[in-house]
């Protein structure tokens, strides 16, 4: 709108800005960026910039090359790290060159979604809950030495990390976002930092900034920031958890404190499309081969699809906290995803359960992983996929994500990760060497 327009060019003036980066996600959601001069800002906001998209995975074709991006003027912030120059950054949306909105992008996509949800009468919120390692360099490579030897909410001096972790989130203060907490996670080097919960684009705004300045914040104290779902074997990996709830009317549509749990109907069925479409959205929401090497027995990390009141075992939680607070916990997710992808198959999944009234079935309140594979089969609880090519055949087979993420998207995703997986498999792995060199 106008008045937002006013304010970037206010902020700018005051601020003295220099530069601006244009940054937008591509399908694999990896930041890229343009950077423009403040000259062309007023270009910008009115036309949009035009850059060539046929070099962006995921994008074009090259004879429709030429995208525009138009920056989204409630995203402008300065970035707090330029010391010479006064540097912005803006996120954008990306239109064809017709001036349609892009299929490929996804921020369309999750927008379009989100709009669904609206004609539903409902607001989609979500909460991530990132988790990362902060590893050695060494001559400028990244190790995979952990920085630290802390464990679980360790205290210093274990801790050494506090003072890197405490300014990531200073940074990200100055960028807006409201953080609840930090603390050190189970594996040494690991750590978890969470911030407010908001409406699943801002969330995903906030994923893409949030990793762009913990890498940094890390790489300005000397280290490596990883988000790799599983970069140490026989160690916890790195999750995000996203806690979701859906609002109408300015209510908490998961609570009704006259039912059972306190919660409604709403949430089951919507529980019951997640549970239903699980299997596809994995491939989502755990998109790279080493996403896989995370979802395995002993590690807090779900492998049954399955949802309980408050047990960590399971995919799906409900939290403790009731009214305004009242959400579900999916703990499938790793920080490798795309988020704007991630909450729209989420979503789909979700709205459709509502739609159809899914039944969830029965809670699970027990460990399933103390449960022997008869019990489990009797429970009838069925497993994750175990690889990123299982989880792309349930991805291809999915009308559900089809419509939900479009044609262009889910075409991309399974051709990038059928080449992910190609390169993977004919890999000679040091297990292997190790394990028949000199046996067979
Ligand atoms: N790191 C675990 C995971 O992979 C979660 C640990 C926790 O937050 N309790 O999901
Ligand atoms: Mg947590
Ligand atoms: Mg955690
Ligand atoms: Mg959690």
């Amino acid at each position: 709108t106008g008045s937002t327009k006013e304010k970037v060019l206010n902020s700018i003036e005051t601020n003295n800005v220099k530069f601006i980066r244009l940054q937008f996600t591509d399908i694999q959601g990896v930041v890229k960026d343009v950077e423009i001069p403040v000259t062309q800002i007023q270009k910008a906001l009115d036309v949009g910039i035009s850059f060539d998209g046929s070099s962006i995975e995921g994008f074009v074709r090259i004879d429709e090359s030429d995208m525009i991006l138009k920056p989204d003027p409630d995203s402008f912030a300065i970035l707090p790290w330029n010391e010479k120059d006064v540097v912005a950054r803006m996120i954008c949306d990306v239109y064809m060159p017709d001036g349609q909105p892009f299929w490929g992008d996804p921020r369309h996509v999750l927008k379009t979604m989100i709009n669904k949800a609206k004609d539903m009468g409902y607001e989609f919120n979500v909460g991530p809950e990132l988790e990362f390692f902060l590893f050695e360099k060494d001559n400028g490579s990244a190790t995979t030495r952990p920085h630290d030897f802390g464990r679980y909410f360790e205290f210093a001096p274990a801790d050494l990390t506090e003072d890197i972790r405490r300014e990531i989130v200073l940074t990200l203060t100055s960028l807006n976002f409201d953080i609840e907490a930090s603390h050190h996670e189970v594996a040494f080097g690991q750590h978890e930092i969470d911030f407010k919960y908001s409406d699943a684009l801002t969330t995903a705004d906030n994923v893409m900034t949030f990793k762009y300045v913990t890498r940094t914040i890390a790489k300005m104290n000397g280290l490596h920031a990883t988000f790799m779902p599983k970069p140490i074997f026989g160690e916890n990996g790195s999750g995000m958890h996203v806690n979701l709830s859906l609002e109408k009317d300015g209510q908490n549509a998961f609570y009704d404190p006259d039912s059972d749990m306190d919660i409604s109907d709403t949430t089951k069925y919507f529980i019951g499309g997640l549970l239903k479409h699980i299997r596809p959205i994995t491939a989502i929401t755990n998109p790279i081969v080493n996403s896989y090497k995370r979802l395995v027995p002993g590690y807090e990390a779900p492998v049954y699809i399955a949802w309980s009141g408050t047990n960590r075992s399971s995919l799906i939680r409900i939290p403790a906290a009731r009214g305004k607070s009242t959400r579900v916990e999916l703990r499938s997710p790793d920080p490798s995803c795309n988020p704007y992808l991630a909450f729209a198959a989420i979503l789909a999944a979700g709205l459709e359960g509502i739609n159809e009234k899914v039944d969830p079935g029965e809670m699970v309140d027990i460990n399933i992983f103390d449960l022997n594979e008869c019990e489990r089969r009797e429970q009838c609880i069925d497993i994750l996929p175990a690889t990123l090519q299982e989880s792309s055949m349930y991805l291809a087979d999915s009308d559900l994500m089809k419509e939900a993420l479009g044609e262009h998207v889910i075409n991309n995703i399974l051709r990038l990760a059928k080449a992910e997986w190609d390169l993977y498999s004919m890999q000679v792995h040091e297990w292997e060497i190790k394990r028949y060199l000199n046996v067979i």
